[in-house]
């Protein structure tokens, strides 16, 4: 079956790519860039003539549609959710995708900058020996992220509606925009949306599924200056800019992303920005637990009462920003979701890797909206840059176990919820 999938997700992967669909964090429209439409409104077409229902693309950029049930089990409405828009963080203008069929281990030209994607820097692609991958051609990220997300979505969708026969519950699909700029829950309508519980396609590579992610807080650290002559500054002026750079020294040199992995969490200095006058220093901080979260912010608050005992009350202060919080203790009420989709990935011999996600989805805050969205792979790699690639395999993969779990709700009997 994944075969099934693989020439109708190649060729809608390849068709979203030609959008420019690039999120813009300094806009403050909704969606943040014009262009997002161009690709809600291509997708629109496409559920209309697969023969969807239930459509809406609403004028904030939300489109959803509707997967009829062909059952009358109660079984709860599955969401499926993926993003239109692309990173700021480097071109996804004019993307020019290169397909290779049967990889064998090689290097990888990148046609448009002569760069190499090759297994010595990414020893990932041995794992993808007789697969074929899309990659950029070194002038643009690819935006499989999360085009593939869609594609895999909508060509699950396309293989149950050309197989009635296989039981279904009601599937509602969305598709979304500024995920990359961290807004793509801003305005969803969760009780229009009308799933009980969804799966962002979002991830990465084979087997990922995510139901955990960090609590994130940011925090902004000002000190307060006073500029005078520098020639006459003796025992007058107070330099905001050294103030900054002595709390940050201050600071454990242990709770750095650089030193941390896996289930440790860390606080780091994004931006300095500022000058004699006033000096502004931006956190984020990251943990899996809430406990050591607020650890973190009470360190910044103990080094700031240390310094104004040493400076002087107003010298500066600290403010704690809530960011987003790990879904882990909202998908605990719902077990079952994590649960389906990993017994579906064993059945289909795939290993599931539960790892948490040290960053967060909208998904994240989703789950605290009231709709729980574990996250699953979609096989795309490096994202947000040059060497950002794909399986195809691998997204024909994931088709099929959203296929599985969809074949799975109907098999499970749901006591509550
Ligand atoms: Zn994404």
């Amino acid at each position: 079956m994944p075969h099934t999938f693989k020439q109708p997700a190649l060729a809608r992967l390849l068709r979203y790519t030609q959008i420019h669909t690039t999120s813009d964090p300094d806009s403050q429209n909704v969606p943040s860039s014009p262009q997002q439409w161009d690709l809600l409104r291509l997708l629109q077409a496409e559920v209309t003539e697969m023969g969807m229902t239930e459509i809406h693309l609403d004028d904030r950029g939300y489109l959803f549609a509707t997967l009829p049930a062909n059952t009358d089990k109660p079984i709860p409405v599955l969401g499926l959710l993926a993003h239109v828009d692309t990173s700021p963080d480097f071109n996804g203008k004019a993307v020019k995708p290169q397909v290779i069929e049967a990889y064998q281990g090689e290097d990888i030209l990148l046609k448009g900058s002569g760069d190499y994607l090759s297994p010595k820097n990414f020893p990932n692609l041995d794992r993808l020996l007789g697969h074929t991958l899309v990659t950029t051609d070194g002038t643009s990220l690819l935006g499989a992220d999360d085009k593939s997300g869609i594609a895999i979505i909508l060509s699950a969708v396309e293989y149950l509606l050309n197989h009635p026969e296989i039981p279904r519950g009601k599937i509602r699909i969305g598709f979304t925009t500024d995920e990359e700029i961290g807004r793509g829950a801003d305005h969803f309508d969760v009780k229009a949306f009308g799933a009980d519980v969804a799966y962002t396609l979002d991830g990465g590579p084979l087997g990922e599924l995510q139901g955990e992610n960090f609590n994130a807080d940011s925090a902004t650290v000002t000190f307060y200056g006073r500029s005078v002559h520098p020639g006459t500054a003796k025992g007058k002026m107070i330099n905001a800019l050294t103030r900054a750079c002595e709390f940050q020294q201050r600071l454990p040199a242990h709770l750095t992303p650089e030193t941390s992995e896996g289930r440790k969490g860390f606080m780091m200095l994004h931006d300095i920005r500022g000058d004699l006058e006033k000096c502004q220093l931006h956190y984020i901080l990251r943990s899996f637990s809430r406990r050591e979260l607020a650890e973190f912010g009470q360190n910044l608050h103990d080094t700031m009462q240390a310094m104004v005992q040493q400076y002087g009350e107003g010298c500066g202060e600290v403010e704690i920003h809530e960011q987003y919080r790990n879904m882990a203790e909202v998908l605990d009420d719902y077990r079952y979701l994590v649960e389906i989709a990993e017994k579906v990935m064993k059945e289909q011999g795939i290993t599931p890797n539960l790892e948490p996600i040290r960053g967060g989805t909208d998904g994240s805050r989703l789950s605290f909206m009231g709709l729980p969205t574990p996250n699953l792979f979609t096989g795309g790699e490096n994202f947000h840059g040059r060497f950002e690639f794909i399986s195809v395999d691998v997204m024909a993969q994931a088709a099929k176990v959203v296929v599985g779990i969809i074949t799975a709700f109907t098999e499970t009997e749901f006591t509550s919820h």
